[in-house]
């Protein structure tokens, strides 16, 4: 099993609904430039997307409250700008916890519909039992879409899209930078790490699948492909763990429609090939077997409804 790192520390606690101060902050956060007016900034939990230029500042996802302020300071190394937008990828603590932080200095939050509901109440997360508290009215995203919302600055047109059916959760957006060829898939793409699926918010690792399917019916060899975590990629890797997401997901819904139980679905070992480059600390094998397992009862339980 790898090390963890920083970010998967956090997300940890994130999950777990434990107190946040429990993770390391780093003294700075990651800046990358992977397009002209457009970076990458990793902090402690979901990447970062910034885009600057002559029109404003828009970032994609704002990590978490505790490192709003490093956040912030690595901004300020790309732009002397202030942010003016805000598009949160997906309701998640490590994506939106800065809401608040950039709201209260003028920035606009937007987000799916299912955003701005489930960061108004409570959240349970059935894979922990944590909760995550209902979010401040500041931090709650301002405009809201249905479908998809597009940006019109600094060049680019910025699309989110909602994907189709419930994937990581029931309000994800994959974000296309469409000029600059830069796709930012939120958690719908874990990067070398076996992915959270949020089966409390509507989640499946069927509905993920699907919304990968649909980006990569758009990307191309070139396309840069930011990850929700781990660190940015391409086609190639996007293919890559699709791979491994596919054979995991069939395998263990072929064992549900045999009868199996969760314990004999994780003594049959089905990502036993896997774990060595997946595992990770917040998700070993084992808890990873379990959370496909509830996933496929869930998605065949949809399928015959
Ligand atoms: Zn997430």
């Amino acid at each position: 099993m790898k090390l963890a790192k920083p970010s998967f520390v956090a997300l940890l606690c994130m999950a777990a609904g434990t107190a946040q101060a429990q993770f390391a902050v780093p003294d700075a956060a990651r800046v990358e430039k992977i397009a002209d007016g457009l970076h990458v900034v990793m902090g402690v939990g979901g990447n970062i997307a910034l885009s600057s230029g002559a029109d404003g500042v828009l970032i994609v996802d704002d990590d978490m409250p505790p490192v709003a302020e490093k956040i912030s300071a690595a901004i300020a190394t790309v732009t002397d700008q202030p942010v003016d937008m805000v598009l949160n990828t997906h309701w998640h603590f490590d994506h939106t916890g800065g809401n608040q932080f950039f709201a209260e200095q003028g920035a606009l939050i937007v987000a799916h519909d299912n955003v701005r509901a489930r960061m108004a109440v409570d959240q349970v997360s059935r894979l922990t039992n944590g909760v995550t508290k209902a979010s401040p009215k500041i931090a709650l995203p301002v405009v809201t879409f249905d479908n998809q919302i597009s940006f019109h600055l600094n060049g680019q047109t910025i699309r989110a899209e909602h994907v189709k059916r419930p994937a990581h959760t029931d309000g994800d957006a994959i974000i296309y930078f469409t000029e600059a060829n830069v796709v930012h898939m939120g958690d719908n793409f874990f990067n070398g790490l076996y992915p959270v699926v949020d089966i409390s918010a509507g989640g499946t690792a069927d509905g993920m699948l699907a919304a990968i399917d649909a980006a990569l019916a758009r990307v191309d060899a070139d396309t840069v492909i930011i990850p929700g975590h781990g660190p940015v990629s391409d086609r190639e890797g996007l293919r890559q763990f699709r791979s491994m997401l596919d054979t995991v997901n069939q395998r263990i819904r072929a064992l549900v429609a045999q009868g199996k139980t969760a314990d004999e679905v994780v003594a049959a070992k089905p990502t036993a090939e896997y774990d060595e480059k997946w595992a990770w600390e917040f998700m070993p094998a084992e808890r990873w077997t379990r959370l496909m397992y509830d996933s496929a009862v869930e998605a065949i339980a949809m399928e015959n409804n």
